[in-house]
């Protein structure tokens, strides 16, 4: 996971954790699976942490 800070981001991405945008300028994560760098996921912060606090601990079994 990588922290992207607001003068990084030029692009609106889609963030899974909620289908809304991140305009560009807003911090936001990027989540690169490991093993597969073009699978990166664009998450606004708050939506990653709520993510991760649902299941703590574990992973989602898909
Ligand atoms: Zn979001």
């Amino acid at each position: 996971m990588r922290r992207i800070q607001p003068y990084q981001a030029t692009k609106t991405y889609l963030c899974p954790g909620c289908n809304q945008d991140i305009p560009p300028g807003l911090g936001h994560l990027v989540v690169v699976p490991r093993g597969a760098p073009d699978l990166r996921r664009h998450w606004h912060h708050g939506c990653w942490a709520n993510r991760s606090s649902r299941r703590p601990g574990r992973h989602a079994p898909r």
